[in-house]
């Protein structure tokens, strides 16, 4: 049952937010639920947002948020980055739509192959998408059926494993192993040797609560998966942002493929997967190469050139390696402060994250796997998130925050002076 302190924490909300319930409701008539990301929702309605500038979003009702969530690591850059608007806008105004090869694309794959150091790459429309065509890239090379995944894990709408494997998720055969846990891990792979295609992991669970992945649990994953024959897939849509070429080569560890999206397309939908060029090459229809098999992969929009074109002012203009690992560090500072103030306010909660992405869990410790998420306070955990936007900060319902490139030290002192207060209140 839920707490007075929580229906009064949702009855506050609903009070100052009139003008969102008004969109909510109407948005209930034509969209389930009234959203189409069901991320967003949370009780007791979503806020509908009205505009954004640099690392502030203002609502329906006027008020203004320092925008703590950043689009789940997609807004990297903050609202309304001139240089990538500029950049877009000139180049639709000179082709739209165009059913051919276009110069941003090259461009960005060369940036993409010269960045993260993959041999090759393919474009999608979405995170999902490239990782949906990642592990059918590991099926069709190795000829094998089956793909390991790990408890808590996220690879897009279709390939959901918050707890197990979900009902929905595209027709593959998954086997489900646990997060941070390398003996057991081992052993199922042991035990599916020669029927494993690929292994699937994000080097931190980001939807998941951001639980990196122990550095030994990860390595002796991927050892144990080449030892097999199968297909080390790294799924780095959110964590690329991480030091100069995401979060698995920090750690020491080389992939055979990664999954890129988000951020990288700067606000316009993206999706990329890359890696060796004998995966890779599959693709591969020149008449140069003479394959006798190839593998298909089409998308009107793959090479669109809104995303193509801003994909290649964040990682040539906005975000290169020197940024990206000075942004990695603000962040390790920033969750280490956020730790000071829940450690000293008593209550229950913590932090875990790496770089610029985070999640507050109402849990006395960091949870090290999807399980002990599952034992989060609950109504603890909303009345942290109601709190926060009752004093100005937007971030996830469930608890994760990202850093933007543009949020100020003076707005991450006001977000920590925010949960101090929240905390405060919540200790009464
Ligand atoms: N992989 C990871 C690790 C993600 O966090 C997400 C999105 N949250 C996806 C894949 C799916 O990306 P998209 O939403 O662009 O389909």
């Amino acid at each position: 049952m839920e707490s007075k302190r929580l229906v009064k924490a949702r009855g506050d909300f609903a009070d100052r937010n009139p003008q969102s319930r008004r969109h909510y409701d109407e948005a209930r008539k034509y969209l389930p639920g009234g959203h189409t990301r069901t991320v967003l929702t949370h009780a007791p309605f979503p806020l509908t947002f009205e505009s954004g500038r640099a690392s502030t979003l203002t609502d329906v009702d006027g008020h203004t948020y320092v925008d703590m969530l950043g689009d789940y690591t997609a807004g990297l850059l903050g609202h309304g980055d001139p240089r990538v608007l500029d950049a877009v806008a000139a180049a639709l105004r000179v082709n739209a739509s165009v059913g051919g090869i276009h110069p941003a694309e090259t461009r960005l794959a060369r940036l993409m192959c010269e960045r993260f150091e993959i041999d090759r790459v393919r474009f999608t429309n979405s995170g999902s998408e490239a990782n949906l065509m990642a592990i059918t890239t590991a099926l069709q090379a190795t000829g094998r059926e089956k793909v390991m995944v790990f408890h808590g894990g996220y690879h897009g709408g279709l390939l959901y494993f918050a707890s197990g494997t979900a009902p929905w998720n595209a027709p593959y055969d998954f086997v489900v192993a646990p997060f941070n846990d390398a003996s057991r891990a081992s052993k199922l792979i042991d035990e599916h040797a020669d029927s494993l295609a690929a292994v699937v992991m994000e080097p931190m669970l980001g939807s998941g609560g951001c639980i990196p992945a122990q550095a030994d649990f990860a390595s002796s994953v991927f050892e144990r998966a080449r030892t097999v024959g199968a297909v080390v897939v790294a799924d780095e849509v959110m964590t690329s942002r991480h030091g100069t070429r995401g979060m698995f080569p920090l750690l020491g560890l080389e992939p055979d493929i990664v999954t890129f999206g988000k951020y990288i397309g700067g606000g316009f939908s993206f999706g990329a997967f890359g890696g060796r060029a004998d995966l890779l090459d599959q693709y591969d229809t020149s008449p140069e190469a003479g394959r006798t098999k190839v593998v298909a992969h089409a998308g009107t929009f793959n090479n669109n050139i809104a995303s193509m074109t801003a994909g290649c002012v964040v990682l040539g203009e906005v975000f290169g390696a020197e940024n990206a690992t000075a942004h990695t560090s603000r962040g390790d500072e920033f969750r280490k402060s956020v730790a000071a103030v829940l450690e000293r306010s008593g209550v229950p909660a913590c932090v875990s994250g790496f770089g610029s992405m985070m999640s507050l869990h109402a849990l006395s410790t960091p949870p090290r796997d999807a399980h002990d998420v599952a034992k989060r306070d609950a109504q603890l955990q909303e009345l942290l998130f109601l709190g926060l936007l009752e004093r100005g900060v937007y971030t996830a319902a469930r608890g994760m925050m990202n850093l933007s490139l543009t949020v100020t030290d003076d707005q991450l002192a006001q977000v920590l002076e925010a949960l101090a207060d929240t905390l405060v209140s919540l200790r009464e």
